[in-house]
């Protein structure tokens, strides 16, 4: 069963909902009771939100992945 991401724009929390294609455009309440949602686009197999490939340092360093700088 595909999933499916919401923002709530209430309290801007957002939540996954498991529920079949047919009821994609179905509203979803919040877990907070909120109705003021928005469903949000995701696609399966690619990174939805901010893909952060590189750790931290930006990745330009070269030879340190291997340890043969320690
Ligand atoms: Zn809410």
């Amino acid at each position: 069963m595909p999933r499916y991401d919401f923002r709530c724009r209430a309290c801007g929390d957002t939540f996954e909902i498991d529920r079949p294609m047919a009821a994609a455009s179905d509203p979803a309440a919040c877990p907070a009771g909120h109705e003021d949602t928005v469903k949000l686009l995701t696609t399966v197999g690619l990174a939805a939100r901010g893909a952060a490939p590189a750790p931290s340092g930006g990745g330009g360093g070269g030879c340190c992945g291997g340890g043969c700088c320690a």
